[in-house]
């Protein structure tokens, strides 16, 4: 086995500015655990851009490698659940954020973060899903739970063509809803469309200037991935009983909301985290991405790059101007 391996690596400038560059680094450096993976592929979330741009609410301490995301093949293991040659997936828990994450060609870590990766998927489309599929995925799953189904009405989803929705975008559509993508990119229409969209409009439309309680009632279900105002437009445009997910922050973390959508018309907000969420639940989620909900599109959703490229697009995810997912190849 090798002794040191590549690395995206991001350090802390005495300017308090970060930067990353690739490394070699040695594999005893690696946190203790029981699970030692060949990373072949890992994929660039928005969270990791945020670690590899110094966000201390994301990664406190530096010089640290990113990625939330890995999949690969087990190299050693010290648990009787895991053998070498072993295809694995790791997303969420504390990858990458306060451990040394995916964005190198090994990962040591605990052996109950490690999933064995679902039959019908390979690493690479594992990857293409990542934290970003698996959160649209528990999305998805959370609106069945609270009864939205096909016939529900409409189902909204903010952020259409970043990482998470897109394939939400995707999984609604595949699951025979009524999708309306919400996006800042009108040039991305089609390719919403294809994704299965019935309908694409403006992220204006949904950003309430008014200060009303309410809006028309226009949708059922909502998949937000951007927080701020748009969600508290979302809330208020809700039919009765609407049920609403919140994952992300990308406009905001703030909701400067009412209560009214919750105790006139019986709205629900539901929190997602795939962080921490359970193993039971982790593994129904990827064997749902595995089987009912395999997209045919997945290829179509994904760019690749190397760990030489994926600077360039840390800065563009920041921006918000990739589209679907990036992968990223290490093997
Ligand atoms: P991406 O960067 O891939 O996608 C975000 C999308 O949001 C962009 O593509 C863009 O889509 C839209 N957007 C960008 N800027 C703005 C803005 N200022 N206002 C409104 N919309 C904007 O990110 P991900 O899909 O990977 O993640 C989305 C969010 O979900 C992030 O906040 C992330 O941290 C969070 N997240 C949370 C998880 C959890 O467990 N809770 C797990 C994974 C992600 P468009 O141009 O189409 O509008």
């Amino acid at each position: 086995m090798k002794e040191s391996f590549q690395a995206l690596w991001v350090t802390e400038q005495p300017d308090q500015t970060f930067r990353r560059e690739i490394t070699e680094r040695e594999i005893s450096s690696l946190p203790a655990g029981e699970v030692l993976i060949r990373v072949h592929y890992s994929s660039l979330n928005y969270k990791d851009a945020l670690s590899a741009s110094g966000n201390k609410g994301v990664t406190r301490n530096y010089p640290h490698t990113p990625g939330i995301d890995a999949a690969g093949k087990v190299a050693d293991s010290q648990s009787p659940d895991f053998r070498p040659g072993d295809k694995v997936v790791v997303t969420g828990y504390g990858l990458g954020m306060d451990t040394s994450g995916g964005f190198a060609e090994y990962i040591r870590v605990p052996a109950e973060w490690v999933v064995p990766l679902p039959e019908g998927l390979s690493l690479r489309e594992s990857m293409i899903y990542g934290t970003a599929g698996f959160t649209a995925a528990l999305s998805v799953y959370q609106l069945q739970k609270h009864d939205i189904r096909p016939e529900s009405g409409p189902v909204v989803v903010t952020g259409a063509t970043g990482g998470v929705g897109s394939i939400a975008v995707a999984i609604l559509g595949k699951s025979g809803y009524d999708v309306v993508a919400v996006t800042g990119k009108p040039e991305a229409e089609s390719f919403l469309r294809r994704l299965g969209a019935g309908e694409v409009i403006g992220r204006e439309e949904v950003d309430d200037q008014s200060g009303k309680a309410f809006l028309k009632p226009r949708f059922i279900g909502a998949v937000d991935t951007v927080g701020g105002n748009i969600l508290a437009t979302l809330l208020k445009s809700m039919h009765y009983g609407g049920v609403a997910t919140c994952c992300g922050l990308v406009q905001s973390p703030k909701l400067n909301t009412t209560v009214f959508p919750f105790i006139l018309k019986s709205v629900s907000l539901i929190g997602i985290d795939s962080v921490q969420c359970s193993r039971s639940v982790r593994q129904v989620i990827w064997n749902k991405l595995a089987g009912e909900w395999k997209l045919g599109q997945l290829e179509e959703l994904a760019t690749e790059c190397t760990l030489e490229e994926l600077p360039g697009k840390i800065e563009l995810i920041l921006e918000g101007k990739l589209k679907g997912r990036t992968l990223v190849r290490l093997s």
